[in-house]
């Protein structure tokens, strides 16, 4: 059976396609027709618990399985992306909407995390200390910590599950995947190329699902830690639901990200910039810009010359590669960011561009909406403090610096930020001052490269870790600390009181 030819989608558990049993099925959009392309099964709690047993009856041999060995199946799976990249990017695209060009940079940057984890020898080495006391040593060591699950969003099928999953299998953990049912055809498709590269069956899973296989991965005992990344009242629920079950988690959530802009930046590039990060993918990344901050005396020439960009944008099927931006990714969620478009009129911000009535020939139930730009936007609106998740910037107009640093510090969200200046000290003291995880500078989405780890602050990310790079091998990971002493033939006699050197 091929996961992706077949209307009717499948689970993949233990190194197999498993037909959905529960009766419950949700609808596949694509997003620039408005046509059903296929149906998804929801998984019930038997069958989730299914997936979490293959996982667990795989975990005692793949973490036995020498770290180099984990590798070289990395090193497979990373020549099977590249040579089905064009394959991944179309379904990616055909589900989500996104176009084509910027799915296949969600997948390269997927990839990078599998080139990251190519090296697990190297990252999974410990510490060694000789002599920490007479004839004693000391070393440490990571170990894996068994089952791991992922749940992850609609807005990078590829992407954010290979944050996730490249991490934690190489580390030695086995895995299961539950991906967004609004396009969950990527995931069922780098389960079966995992499989070409030679992964052993129920190391990795896919269980297709809803919020029944979620509560499933987050109060069985079998499951060790749970990653999510998703909106914020998902995540806040996920990681106080997972942690009352004794799992580690982490749990990524919702943005609110605001480019501040100086009057001394360059203008053109912060317009090329601005417009890309609000605008690309339609406005549905985790790392969009969703807030310009014009400072001082810039603000009516930023927003004259974002409007024009704003009203030329190329908007189409992800399949034309002259597109800029693509449909939303169904039909409920373009209801909702109309919705705030509606609010942001309502609530008094000027809508200097309204993208609510565009249309596209021959595509009229796609789910497009054009870009929309507000302007004097007050903190108090809830178009300000809430995430639309669409193509909808707001401009906040603030008097000074300081006025900006407090701007961003007081939103509850802290995914991602930037300044654009030529100033080096008031860019060196934004980067200082920020209360937010990822900070850009002259760059409008500081997204961390694999080698590094993605994370947000405050009502962005539940839980200690952030994701790949050395935090997610750390959040894969347990520390063991042996300290050891060999016969030496010298009697040390009784001890009774807490050793000292
Ligand atoms: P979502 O929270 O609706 O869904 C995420 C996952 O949670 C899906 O797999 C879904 O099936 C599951 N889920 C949804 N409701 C649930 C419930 N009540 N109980 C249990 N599970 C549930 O998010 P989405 O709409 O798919 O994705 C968009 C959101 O993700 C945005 O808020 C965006 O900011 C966020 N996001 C954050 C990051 C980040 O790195 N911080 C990255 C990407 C996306």
């Amino acid at each position: 059976m091929n996961s992706t030819s077949a209307n009717t989608l499948a689970h993949f558990v233990n190194g197999t396609l498993v037909a959905g049993e529960s009766g419950r099925w949700g609808d596949v959009f694509d997003p620039a027709t408005g046509d059903i392309t296929a149906r998804v099964p929801l998984a019930s709690q038997q069958e989730t618990a299914r997936a979490i047993a293959a996982a667990a009856a795989a975990f005692p041999k793949w973490a036995e399985t020498p770290p180099l060995h984990r590798a070289r199946i990395m090193f497979k799976f990373k020549a099977l992306i590249e040579q089905h990249a064009d394959e991944l990017s179309t379904l990616i695209s055909s589900e989500h909407g996104k176009v084509f060009s910027d799915a296949k940079g969600e997948l390269i940057r997927g990839l990078e995390v599998v080139e990251f984890v190519c090296g697990i020898p190297q990252l999974l080495k410990g510490e060694f200390a000789e002599q920490i006391g007479n004839g004693i040593d000391s070393w440490s060591m990571r170990q894996p910590l068994g089952v791991c699950a992922g749940i992850t969003p609609f807005n990078f099928p590829a992407m954010v599950p290979m944050w996730m999953f490249p991490v934690a299998i190489a580390s030695g953990n086995t895995f299961v995947l539950k991906p967004s049912e609004r396009d969950p055809s990527t995931a069922l498709r780098l389960a079966e190329l995992l499989h070409e590269a030679g992964l052993p069956p129920g190391v990795f899973n896919v269980v297709n699902g809803d919020k029944e296989a979620v509560d499933t991965l987050l109060t069985d005992p079998r499951v060790a830690a749970v990653s999510f990344v998703g909106s914020t009242p998902v995540a806040e629920y996920i990681y106080a639901t997972g942690a009352a079950h004794g799992k580690r988690v982490q749990a990524l959530g919702g943005a609110k990200n605001h480019m501040v802009v100086l009057p001394d930046a360059d203008m053109d590039q912060t317009v090329d910039n601005l417009v890309g990060a609000a605008y690309g993918s339609a406005g549905e990344r985790c790392m969009a810009i969703s807030v310009a901050v014009a400072v001082g005396e810039i603000a009516d020439e930023l927003v004259k010359r974002l409007a024009e960009r704003a009203r030329s944008l190329k908007i189409g099927p992800g399949t034309n590669p002259e597109a800029e931006m693509g449909p939303l990714v169904t039909r409920t969620h373009y209801d909702k960011v109309k919705g705030f478009v509606d609010l942001g009129v309502a609530e008094g911000a000027e809508l200097v561009v309204d993208g609510r009535g565009f249309k596209l020939a021959k595509h009229e139930k796609g789910f497009f909406l054009g870009g929309c730009l507000f302007d004097k936007v007050l903190p108090a609106m809830r178009i300000y403090k809430e995430e639309i998740f669409g193509p909808v910037l707001c401009v906040v107009r603030v008097p000074d610096f300081d006025a900006a640093v407090e701007l961003v510090n007081a939103h509850e969200f802290g995914n991602g930020t930037a300044i654009f200046t030529r100033n080096g000290n008031a860019a060196r003291e934004f980067a200082r001052r920020i209360q937010v995880g990822m900070v850009g500078i002259n760059v409008p989405i500081p997204v961390p490269m694999a080698f590094h780890s993605f994370g947000g602050w405050k009502r962005s990310l539940f839980g200690d870790h952030s994701v790949h790079g050395p935090e997610g091998v750390r959040f894969y990971t347990k520390l063991k600390t042996v300290t050891a002493r060999w016969p030496s033939g010298m009697a040390s006699g009784n001890t009774f009181v807490m050793p000292t050197n």
